[in-house]
């Protein structure tokens, strides 16, 4: 796979990534950018007419590169995890299957599900590998890519080769330990916080999709290693069910989980009035050496499957607030169901990662049709009710600020300075505490063919 990346390599200038300077400059200072990129990734599928579409990572791309934005960034194409990477967190039999199962007898199954007649349709239904998660053609290798791509992030960053590394392809936030979920098999953002946890004494990860950071969450639920801040829709009825402002983490992790449950149509200046302060919060008493962003964006306006209604200021905000703490960042992806607004919306991120300002008449490339009838950067709110009041908002920012102010300032956490081959354990989560969590579905079925 990274053989086949070729192009992309020969085209990158200012390997050292220096940022270019921008009159828009928040804090002062540059950043080293290393952008992780499989050139191969647009071409996955999830099958005709599922709502995650692979291509969309591409697209992102093309306008980046349009914009001339690898010129000022290293773009490398990460290397396939592989299966012993993979099963630092996911059980090995999971992985075994995943790795080893084909469409062909997976379609068999599909096409007549009852009852579970042999090995193989049991699997598939103890794995969750239906309904939202199909086995696909090359659904392992896009694993590999993903998880790789999240994994090599974190190495850059270990090895104090980026100031910020971006994993568009990474953000698979809801793949549980042994089974797959939400469309995510497997979750390359806990691999890329177990590598970072080698280096790092404290991580902080944020999550902007509109779905709950579930797969993490529960991941590193009892650690206080990792705090896991997810701002969400948060409804039992909407997926995946979970994420309620009194989540707060278990044994060593209590009070180092925050949820911040949101209702339909928050918009640019309520989202960022609740996300500010509650970072800011954090950062003063979490302090954190090292940053993950999940930045889902079907947490945008006119999301296929999201319900909130930002734009792309109102959530690039958030990486330019956590950007502006200088604190070494990875950026990954996640949802986005409405392609040209994720590519859009990346894209942006990407320049903001840079910092550079980007005009908002788009560059002409080559899904140039997809960006009609105005071919513009930028994104209006469509005109929709924002269900979360001034009160709502106040209320669930207060709660949290309470949560805060319980936690240790700065946990002293038992870390080891030096070799960084320690072999980590991912923490487990309490079964008790996940046992009773709603079992709603992300897709509902209907068909998502084009854009
Ligand atoms: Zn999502």
């Amino acid at each position: 796979m990274a053989s086949s990346s070729k192009a992309v390599m020969d085209d990158v200038g200012g390997r050292e990534g220096a940022s270019l300077p921008s009159a828009s400059s928040t804090d002062a200072r540059k950043r080293r950018v290393s952008y992780l990129y499989e050139p191969s990734i647009g071409d996955f599928h999830y099958g005709k007419g599922h709502p995650m579409k692979p291509h969309r990572i591409r697209m992102a791309h093309n306008l980046v590169v349009h914009y001339g934005l690898h010129r000022v960034m290293e773009i490398c194409p990460p290397f396939p995890a592989t299966a012993d990477h993979i099963c630092r967190f996911h059980s090995e039999e999971y992985i075994k299957f995943l790795s080893s199962v084909t469409p062909t007898a997976a379609e068999a199954y599909y096409s007549n599900p009852s009852p579970p007649s042999n090995a193989l349709s049991r699997n598939l239904k103890r794995f969750k590998l239906m309904d939202d998660c199909p086995v696909f053609d090359g659904l392992f290798e896009f694993c590999q890519a993903s998880a790789g791509g999240s994994i090599g992030a974190a190495l850059k960053i270990n090895h104090g080769h980026a100031d910020i590394a971006i994993n568009w392809a990474g953000g698979l936030h809801h793949a549980k330990k042994q089974n797959a979920s939400g469309f995510c098999y497997v979750n390359d953002i806990v691999l890329g916080i177990l590598e970072l946890l080698k280096h790092h004494r404290r991580v902080l990860y944020v999550d902007i999709d509109v779905h709950h950071g579930d797969g993490v969450e529960e991941a590193f639920y009892t650690t206080n290693r990792v705090m896991t801040v997810s701002f969400h829709k948060y409804d039992t009825e909407f997926f995946p069910g979970s994420g309620n402002v009194g989540d707060i983490g278990f044994g060593e992790g209590k009070y180092y989980a925050l949820n911040v449950p949101l209702n339909d149509g928050i918009d640019d200046d309520s989202f960022r009035s609740i996300f500010r302060p509650i970072i800011q919060k954090v950062m003063e008493v979490y302090q954190p050496d090292v940053v993950v962003l999940q930045s889902g964006a079907d947490s945008l306006t006119s999301d296929r499957i999201g319900v909130f209604n930002l734009t792309l200021n109102g959530h690039a905000d958030c990486l330019r607030y956590l950007r502006s703490f200088n604190i070494p960042m990875m950026v990954l992806g996640g949802g986005g169901y409405t392609m040209r607004n994720v590519a859009r919306c990346w894209c942006y991120e990407t320049a903001i990662a840079v910092d550079v300002e980007l005009d908002n008449d788009l560059p002409y490339n080559e899904y140039y049709e997809y960006f009609g009838p105005d071919y513009k950067l930028h994104i209006q709110p469509a005109t929709m009710r924002n269900k979360n009041s001034r009160k709502h908002l106040e209320k669930i920012r207060n709660q949290l600020m309470a949560q805060l102010s319980e936690i240790e300032h700065v946990p002293s956490v038992q870390f080891q300075e030096g070799p960084p081959d320690i072999e980590m354990e991912a923490p487990e989560k309490e079964d008790e505490a996940t046992e009773h969590r709603a079992q709603s579905k992300l897709w509902s079925g209907e068909f998502y063919d084009s854009d």
